[in-house]
């Protein structure tokens, strides 16, 4: 019996009279806080606008870090938490999440002292959660780890070991995991407005169906904002004249060909010309390079990078790899907003602001989770709960997640190029493929994703559009955003005789689609 069925889901939405909880956003922020809700033994709902991790939780840097440069701010608290964290989530989803080398290159001694000493405190701080101990490198083996890297004036170089995922399949996988234990999760449902009862205390939400513009009144005892970068939007219908909490500041990556990092080690350069740190790390076969951090005003579901980010990130690799990457190398550029807690000082630059989270309780007894990184979502929600039930709004039930399992979890290898990223799913995948012949067939020469996988994301992971199954089902936008529009028509078809769907949705999803998988190329 497959759960995780829109239609069914719907179809609970409808007749439940009152859920305990209602989390509005399908980012790592919301899905955490109902697997934690659900654990407990809460009726939990979640609503998502658009589909899982559209917005920042499937466009991070996909590290399951304590935070080198967070450490080198003296945030130890945070630095712990995270390390933690990732040990939880390197346990729970053996799938998505891995063990992975980083290799600073140091061109002094001194660097290369300054920074071993450095990850002997991280590596101290993980205590029992530790991955693998970091060490100082000579030349010789920075060369053969990374073959790539440019070797005039290298000098030695550290390792050391954090952890690597995949964010957008992570966010899948958690919504899974909680309908499994019960809880309703809908991707495409907005909320539109707030309910409050006679004492202006907020008891529900109005939400609409984006599909069908069907409008539904939910009640709910509590309802949390997990909404990100939007989280002013709620704040807003709570209250038209509070005070912005968000302060968006976006971070941009490149995808470049594997042929440019050779190496199944990640780079991490952890000072860049703007004081910030920069990765290439391998990923689904091909290098991930990023971040930047610029403050942004208004927040976006599909922002931009900008031309001056994508020469920041081009310029800063040209200067640590022998083969200098163009924006004609560039496969896809994606930008994501970071939601960070606003503290006040509007001065402050973005980079300074802290990543910890804040849970705020308005009057109304809206709960607002803001701020924090994937790492860390687990906690995050284990705090959300606690505040929640601390303050009554809820009757306190005991329950940890630290033990969950998450959907898909499967002890093989995360290998590239294979189906192992669908863990313990992977072998009903291949159960469909011997269905028919059609299924086993690539989707294009170009690759070697097939049928099968198209209509396993429409059957079992609630994929509705083309985006949803090449963005972030299959990371095909991410990875080579050309060859997600080649493939565009294809999984229009399959999808719209999945979904009995006619020839005039199919042309829009190709169209849709598209134009969007433009914005992820550079301008050359
Ligand atoms: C460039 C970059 C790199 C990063 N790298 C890392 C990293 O390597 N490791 C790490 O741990 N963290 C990283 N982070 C941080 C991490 O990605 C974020 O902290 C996390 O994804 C935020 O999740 P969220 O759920 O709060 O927000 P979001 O993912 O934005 O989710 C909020 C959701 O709410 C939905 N929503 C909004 N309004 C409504 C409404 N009215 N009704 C219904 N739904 C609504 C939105 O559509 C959205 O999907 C990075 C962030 C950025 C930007």
């Amino acid at each position: 019996m497959n759960f995780f069925n829109r239609d069914l889901l719907i179809k609970s939405l409808k007749e439940t009279e009152e859920w305990d909880i209602l989390i509005i956003g399908g980012g790592a922020t919301g899905l955490g806080i109902a697997v934690d809700a659900t654990v407990r033994g809460f009726k939990t709902l979640l609503v998502e606008q658009d589909d899982f991790a559209k917005a920042t939780s499937g466009r991070s840097t996909k590290l399951v870090h304590g935070g080198v440069r967070y450490l080198a701010q003296g945030n130890i608290s945070l630095v712990k938490e995270a390390l933690k964290e990732r040990g939880f989530l390197l346990k729970n989803a053996p799938h998505l999440a891995k063990n992975e080398s980083f290799v600073i290159p140091c061109f002094s001694w001194a660097k290369g002292f300054f920074y071993a000493v450095g990850l002997k405190m991280y590596d101290w701080l993980a205590g029992n959660k530790s991955i693998g101990k970091s060490k100082l490198i000579f030349r010789k083996e920075v060369e053969k780890r990374l073959p790539t890297i440019k070797k005039a004036s290298l000098k030695c170089g550290v390792l050391y070991h954090d952890g690597i995922f995949d964010d957008a399949r992570l966010a899948l996988n958690l919504a899974q995991t909680v309908v499994e234990k019960g809880a309703v999760v809908i991707n495409y449902c907005r909320v539109i407005s707030l309910l409050k009862n006679e004492g202006q205390k907020i008891c529900g939400a109005t939400i609409m169906d984006k599909e069908t513009q069907e409008i539904v009144e939910v009640k709910s005892k509590v309802v949390v904002n997990a909404t990100g970068v939007f989280a002013d939007d709620i704040l807003k219908m709570d209250q038209p004249e509070s005070k912005p909490l968000i302060r968006p500041s976006q971070g941009i990556h490149l995808v470049l060909d594997g042929s440019f990092l050779q190496s199944g080690d990640s780079i991490m350069i952890p000072h860049t010309d703007d004081g910030r740190v920069l990765f290439a790390i391998p990923w689904h076969d091909k290098v991930l390079v990023g971040t930047t951090d610029t403050p942004l005003k208004i927040p976006s579901p599909e922002p931009r990078a900008l031309e001056s980010e994508v020469e920041f990130v081009l310029k800063t690799a040209a200067s640590y790899l022998s083969e200098i990457p163009t924006r004609k190398n560039v496969l896809s550029v994606f930008a994501g907003l970071r939601p960070l807690a606003a503290n006040g000082d509007e001065t402050a630059k973005t980079k300074e602001i802290s990543r910890s989270h804040k849970v705020i309780i308005s009057e109304s007894g809206l709960v607002s989770v803001i701020g924090g990184k994937w790492t860390t979502y687990r906690k995050m929600a284990e705090d959300a709960m606690n505040k929640i039930m601390n303050h009554q709004l809820l009757s306190a039930k005991s329950g940890s997640t630290e033990n969950v399992k998450i959907h898909g979890y499967s002890m093989e290898a995360n290998k590239p190029g294979s189906l192992s990223f669908y863990g313990s799913d992977k072998i009903e995948i291949e159960m469909l493929e011997e269905e028919n012949e059609y299924f086993t067939q690539p989707l294009s020469k170009e690759t070697h994703i097939k049928v099968a996988q198209v209509i396993w994301a429409v059957r079992n992971e609630m994929a509705r559009t083309v985006e949803d199954v090449l963005a972030r089902r299959i990371r095909v936008l991410f990875t080579d955003a050309r060859l997600a529009i080649l493939l565009a028509p294809k999984v229009a078809d399959i999808m719209m005789k999945e979904l009995n769907h006619n020839e005039i949705w199919k042309a829009n999803q190709v169209e849709t689609f598209t134009q969007l998988a433009k914005g992820y190329l550079p301008t050359l």
